[in-house]
This record gives C-alpha cells, structure tokens and sequence, in this order.
C-alpha cells in the first residue's frame, strides 16, 4: 500500500522550528518511500483557530520547501460529519454524556493530578442517562460527550519509541469525545480524519506520545486501522523548555522575514538529528538518502544565539 503521509498544524499560532522539523521529517520518510504528503488544518477549535495563521502556515510549510498533494483539507469542512459519528457512538453504548462540570471532576477525581497528567475522570455519568436528550431533560446542562474506554489493556506500537501496554482506566480513563458547545474533541477528529483521509503514516512530536492510547481505543470502536506511529523527539529552547506557538526568533516566519535561507534552516535541523547533510540542503535532496534508522534519540537543543544560519 502506497505510504500516505500528513503534515496538521493548528491555525493557532505560528509554526515554530519545532514544527518545521516533525514537518520536515514526516515528509522525507514519506517522500523516500514514493509516498504521498497530505496537508490538514486542524482548526475545529473556533476560538483559538485564526485565519491569518491557516495562510501563515501554509506559507512557512512551501518556504520550507516541503510541498504537498491534493486540496488543503480543513477540519472543520466536517465538523457535523465528526459531531454526528460522535452521537453514533453514543448511541451504540460505545460513549456516553456527561453532565459533570470540570470543577466537579476534578473535585470527584481521587488521583493526584499535580504533575500535569490528564484528571482521570471517575466515571460519575457512566450508564446515568439513556440519552443524550435524556441528560439534557433531567439536569437542563447540555452534556459532554465521553468514551467509554476500554477494561482492557491496548498495546501500542511505535516504530521509534517501541512496544508499550497501557491500562485504559488507570491512563487516560473516559476522555471526552465531544464538548457541551459541540464540538469534537482533538482524539476523536485525528482518528476520523486520518482514516478519511487515508492517512497510513503519522510522525508527530513525542509531546503526542500519550495520544495513542485514545486514539488506539477509538480506532478499535470505530473500526478504523490504527496507521503508523512515529513519535519523534522534540526541539527544546536554550533552556530546555518546549516551544509554544510563539512569535520570536523561533517561529519559521521570523527567519524568513529576516532573510534567512530555508535551505540553510533544513541542513542545520537535519544534522542536529543526527541525519547528516552539513549545510545548506533543500529537502528534495535529502529524500534519496533518508532513512530514520539514524535519527538522534535525544530532544535538539536550540543553541543560545540561534539562528547560527547565514542570512
Ligand atoms: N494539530 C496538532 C498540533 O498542531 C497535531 C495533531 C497530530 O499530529 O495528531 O499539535
């Protein structure tokens, strides 16, 4: 089967140097495969999603030099096709609506939940309504739609992290699925989408790693195969932290508005991965010798002073 790749920044912000490398490695290993390269923007988030960034993405992605088949898909092209698979699985018993605000699940929540993992959700609302109409007649809140996730153990596969078992309940518990306001939560739209699309491949950051549980019990609900998962390290700031969205001298659009030269932005993240190409290096030349096999296990440091690229 052909390799079908995808690139889905959030219109949220600019991309930053962190993207262009998951980007930038997505594409090779497609692209070394005769693979395809699908662009999606992941925009059902109203709110935070802004038109200005849809356009800033897409030119910083084809200033990169990364190139991509068929019409941009936007997600929320299929928000009501994704809200109405969400009631579907309500209705098969597979999810079910939740009336709980967030203050009560954290408060119903016995696990700690001060390291920044995910509240584990205690199951208040599980098998409390008939409906969805029904949860919303009796207690007059429009509810949230939750998965019931799965007693069993999911096994995951990543072709850089490896093998891992993970314990639904105890990991990630019933995760919402649809939110009062309608619309379909980011585990469930990737999975829909992905399938829609075709997609066979996904390379994303290891920031999404804990994604794959969700989205391994959706897939299975659903039907849908799981496609293969490829977490790669992260690009870290000079003081180790993760890079937000930003508008710094870390955002793509920063470098190309001071005159930077992509092909000089390319060579440098692709030897701080350890993939060789000292130098300026447009991607299509990196695609004949690409191969993941050599890729660095440790997060890339942004060195103090970046952008050490001529201009
Ligand atoms: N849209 C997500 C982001 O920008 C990526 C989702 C994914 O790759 O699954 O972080």
């Amino acid at each position: 089967m052909q390799v079908t790749a995808r690139l889905a920044p959030s219109p949220t912000g600019l991309l930053h140097i962190g993207h262009a490398r998951s980007f930038l490695l997505a594409w090779l290993n497609a692209r070394a495969a005769g693979g395809r390269v699908l662009l999606r923007i992941e925009d059902l988030d109203a709110t935070r999603s802004r038109p200005e960034f849809i356009e800033s993405c897409m030119e910083d992605i084809a200033w990169l030099g990364l190139d991509w088949d068929e019409e941009p898909h936007l997600q929320s092209s299929r928000s009501t096709e994704l809200l109405s698979i969400a009631e579907r699985l309500v209705d098969e018993g597979a999810a079910y609506p939740c009336v709980c605000t967030r203050k009560e699940v954290r408060e119903a929540s016995s696990a700690p939940h001060l390291d920044g993992r995910p509240v584990i959700y205690p199951g208040t609302c599980r098998g409390r309504f008939q409906s969805i109409q029904e949860a919303e007649q009796q207690t007059g809140r429009r509810p949230t739609l939750r998965f019931r996730c799965p007693e069993d153990e999911v096994h995951i596969s990543d072709l850089f992290q490896g093998e891992a078992t993970l314990h639904p309940l105890k990991e990630f518990g019933d995760f919402p699925i649809a939110s009062p306001d309608g619309q379909t939560s980011y585990h469930l739209a990737v999975v829909l989408d992905d399938d829609y699309q075709g997609v066979t491949e996904v390379l994303r950051g290891d920031d999404l790693l804990s994604s794959c549980g969700p989205q391994a019990a959706l897939q299975a609900a659903l039907g849908i195969e799981r496609p293969t998962w490829i977490h790669v390290p992260l690009v870290l700031d000079e003081h180790k932290k993760r890079l937000a969205k930003r508008t710094d001298g870390l955002s793509v659009r920063t470098l190309r508005e001071q005159g930077h030269c992509p092909r000089d932005l390319v060579g440098w993240l692709l030897s701080a991965s350890g993939l060789g190409h000292e130098g300026p290096t447009a991607p299509e030349d990196a695609i004949k010798d690409f191969s993941l096999s050599s890729l660095s296990r440790s997060a890339i440091l942004i060195p103090e002073g970046f952008p050490g690229v001529s201009g």
